[in-house]
């Protein structure tokens, strides 16, 4: 098609090192999210809400580092303390300074966290936040919900495809995804059903956005009703804050939505835009990491090791971040933006005649472009009145998705293959201007 040809005469570059690519990483990408066919982009420059590719093609970025990045590329006082830290050494092997301000400034701005302790990545964080809770209550099955991402280790993997959601991997014993119970997000009685009648349940784990940051979005009263139902069952309501963690709110979605879990995991904007992660919650359940507790207690202590572990260079992007965005309440900031964007583009689709939705949450922006070809209002579009499976089903890397993305591309706007993306608090007007022509061309060439 004529987006796919301009997409290839604009990459050149790219195309050349998707070429080396291919021959040493699978599919010659790192990240699954990452995939595009042809090929994708190969970035070589990133400052606030925009990126350079190989070619020199100039980028609206709202892939955001995953979601990492709420202060935009390269903010200054984060490269500062980064640099300043890399002369003083990126390892000691031993505790420092800066992880313990790091801790403290994760309790002081995390309703839940009582104690926190750091991981290298989000699944880490995950793998020890399922781990605590079944240890804490001695039950082995994690409630779960279709769709809802949390990682990529044994406990949470899914099946078909693309989707995440509970089912069976290649690699994966189905031992182990037995010991999930996955539930559809959209039927809180059922749920609240599930945690009262089974007595075998460690964790109701969840995205307070809804799955995949806010795609399907969750019914009103969920999270509610969750918590009521796990506090008087016992079960450990455990928050997957890995996106809206210093995103929803300066104290994430728990803040955000004034419901506060028992444990919370944490990844992305909470190490600053390096690599970390963290699971907090409280006191009681961290300490079965702890030796003086599980010693007092006469239990036995969860081993955590983990060579980068709140590491130097992660600690200091996180703890200039973590102020930052405290002191600037930067979530707010890039949330103004994002609902301004998302009434700009949802003006483009009424505009132009387009029977697609532009939904999202805090700062994120999601496109529903109805594949199904069902009636569409673009001005009273409403996620929660489409079927989850349509909402999921138009998502991830499909000839349609991948068409929109190229195309945006080729008006210098990236977005994740969702379609859609992260709003930083470096995004401003000019970013959403260019955004709205570049969903125009891209919709009218997809009409053409
Ligand atoms: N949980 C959620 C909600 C996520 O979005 C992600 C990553 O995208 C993870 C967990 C896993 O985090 P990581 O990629 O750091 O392992």
């Amino acid at each position: 098609s004529a987006i796919v040809a301009d997409y290839r005469a604009r990459t050149g570059g790219s195309a050349a090192l998707f070429e080396r690519a291919r021959k040493v990483l699978p599919s010659g990408i790192t990240h699954d999210a990452r995939y595009l066919d042809p090929y994708s982009i190969h970035v070589g420059k990133a400052k606030g809400p925009r990126k350079w590719d190989v070619d020199g093609n100039e980028y609206v970025d709202y892939f955001g580092g995953h979601g990492a990045m709420l202060l935009g590329h390269s903010h200054p006082a984060v490269v500062e303390a980064v640099q300043r830290q890399m002369e003083l050494g990126t390892h000691y092997g031993s505790s420092h300074e800066l992880e313990v301000r790091w801790a403290e400034l994760v309790c002081e701005l995390t309703p839940c966290a009582e104690k926190v302790r750091f991981t290298a990545s989000g699944t880490e964080a995950s793998h020890m936040a399922i781990r605590l809770a079944r240890a804490h209550t001695g039950k082995d099955k994690i409630v779960r919900f279709l769709g809802h991402f949390h990682g990529w280790h044994d406990n949470v993997t899914a099946g078909a495809g693309a989707t995440y959601d509970g089912g069976t991997t290649p690699g994966v014993p189905q031992e182990v995804s037995a010991l999930s119970i996955i539930m559809p997000s959209n039927d809180v009685a059922a749920v609240v059903k599930l945690i009262e009648e089974r007595d075998d349940i460690a964790a109701v784990m969840f995205e307070p956005s809804g799955a995949s940051w806010g795609q399907v979005p969750l019914p009103p009263g969920f999270i509610q009703a969750v918590r009521d139902a796990t506090a008087k069952k016992g079960v450990v309501m455990l928050m997957d804050e890995v996106i809206t963690g210093y995103r929803w709110s300066s104290g994430g979605a728990q803040k955000a939505f004034g419901i506060t879990p028992d444990l919370c995991i944490q990844a992305k904007i909470v190490a600053g835009g390096l690599p970390g992660g963290a699971v907090s919650g409280k006191r009681e359940i961290l300490d079965r990491i702890d030796h003086a507790a599980t010693a007092a207690r006469k239990i036995e202590r969860i081993l955590h090791p983990g060579t980068y572990n709140a590491n130097p260079l992660s600690a200091a992007a996180a703890v200039t971040a973590l102020t930052l965005l405290r002191d600037e309440d930067l979530a707010e900031k890039a949330n103004k933006t994002a609902a301004e964007l998302r009434k700009a583009l949802t003006e483009v689709l009424v505009q132009e005649g387009v029977p697609w939705g532009i939904y999202g949450q805090s700062s994120t922006f999601l496109i529903y472009p109805n594949p199904y070809g069902d009636p569409i209002d673009p001005a009273s579009f409403d996620p929660l009145k489409v079927p989850i499976e349509k909402l999921k089903g138009a998502r991830g890397a499909g000839p349609l998705t991948g068409k929109i993305r190229m195309g945006l591309m080729t008006h210098g706007v990236d977005v994740m293959g969702a379609p859609g993306g992260f709003v930083s608090a470096t995004h401003g007007g000019a970013e959403i201007e260019k955004t709205v022509h570049a969903l125009r061309q891209t919709v009218r060439a997809l009409k053409a």
